[in-house]
């Protein structure tokens, strides 16, 4: 039997836990590889059994392995409460930012903008079906949302870059009373202008992580469907052994950040190739 692993760690006594039912953002909130039981980059692991999540028995075992930036931006769309009629822009296109386009798409959202800086995230971000790519390097992102939205500005921008040019550039291009969905951590503190949104009664909401039900949904949508299996694939741009992860995987992402968007690493060779 095969299984995600949702890697949440909660305490499971505070208030997020008990009262509000969301281990998200509880008080003592950590990740597996990350804050807590060493990783998983090894042949076995131990996890608590009801952190597995079946997975389709004709679910490939890579796509299981990568969806976990699609739950991200699931709980994002979810919780910011995005509807087809509306339109979006993202603001960076790694694995979240397109795992938003996919759920964006699967949603039949009317308009979808992507600003992003790479060219292999960019064409992508098109293949995926982006209605309108930029790269701020290039183009006006503002100017380019405004003109796909009547002038008027997105209902939406997700932050899914984490700096204070990406958060300027989503703030300033949505609508009157318009919201951004700031998905990203930020290295530190950031210049803002908070008049930029109190003029146009614009908000700024915040999303973290992902609940179990998102995990679930995201399995039961992407997980069904060869298309959208084939698109989530297509974001895995290396695929690693375990003797190469740290060299060619953990550097090659941080220093080849334009040629890759999401590496594999694996002790199953089953799915190298
Ligand atoms: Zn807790």
């Amino acid at each position: 039997m095969e299984v995600f692993i949702n890697p949440t760690v909660a305490c499971g006594d505070c208030y997020a836990c008990k009262e509000l039912q969301c281990e998200n953002v509880c008080e003592k909130i950590g990740f597996l590889g990350i804050h807590a039981h060493t990783g998983a980059f090894a042949e076995l692991m131990n996890f608590e059994a009801r952190r597995g999540i079946h997975l389709p028995a004709d679910l490939p075992l890579d796509v299981g392995a990568v969806l976990e930036p699609v739950m991200v931006a699931k709980h994002a769309a979810m919780r910011s409460g995005v509807k087809p009629s509306h339109s979006v822009l993202i603001v960076g296109c790694g694995p979240v930012g397109l795992g938003l386009l996919l759920v964006c798409k699967q949603m039949g959202v009317k308009k979808i903008v992507v600003s992003e800086i790479s060219q292999r995230r960019l064409a992508l971000a098109r293949e995926f079906g982006a209605h309108v790519v930029c790269n701020p390097k290039e183009d006006d992102v503002v100017a380019v949302t405004k003109k796909e939205t009547d002038g008027l500005g997105a209902d939406f921008a997700f932050d899914i870059s984490g700096t204070a040019a990406s958060l300027e550039t989503a703030v300033r291009s949505i609508r009157i009373q318009g919201t951004v969905s700031v998905v990203a951590l930020f290295e530190g503190a950031i210049q803002f202008k908070p008049n930029d949104l109190l003029l146009m009664e614009k908000s700024i909401r915040w999303m973290f992580a992902y609940s179990e039900e998102d995990i679930k949904d995201v399995i039961r949508d992407f997980g069904a469907n060869k298309e959208w299996r084939e698109k989530i694939q297509s974001m895995i741009t290396l695929r690693l052994g375990l003797t190469d992860a740290v060299e060619k995987g953990f550097h090659g992402i941080i220093d080849r950040k334009e040629e890759h968007v999401k590496i594999l690493i694996t002790s199953n060779r089953g799915i190298m190739e």
